[in-house]
């Protein structure tokens, strides 16, 4: 059930894709693994872990887009297909969380 206190929706650059963290995620971290640090092109990723069920897409359709990972099962980004910022990314591959999905709090917007 969601937390009714807790709002939080983020988007792309250019606006085309809008979505919304129904609950508080399970937890946030920066990671400055060498997989964020390519993937974010900085000293670290500050992600929050989410289930894949409280995610909601308000607008605009996400591209999947394959990627590896250091399991070497993949893992994929969903990306605007206009401006191709990176949204919540799927664990789709892993064994352990197959239902999470990791949000990148920095497109957070209150
Ligand atoms: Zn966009
Ligand atoms: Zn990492």
């Amino acid at each position: 059930m969601a937390t009714p206190d807790f709002v939080a929706q983020g988007g792309c650059t250019c606006g085309v894709l809008r979505y919304r963290l129904d609950d508080r995620p399970i937890f946030v971290h920066g990671c400055h693994c060498t997989w964020c640090q390519r993937q974010s092109g900085s000293a670290l990723a500050v992600n929050a872990l989410i289930e894949t069920d409280r995610l909601t897409v308000l607008s605009g359709e996400p591209e999947e887009v394959s990627i590896p990972s250091p399991s070497g099962k993949g893992q994929i980004i969903l990306r605007c297909p206009a401006c191709r910022i990176a949204m919540p990314e799927y664990y789709r591959a892993t064994e352990v969380m197959p239902s999470a999905s990791q949000a990148r709090m920095a497109a957070l917007q209150g």
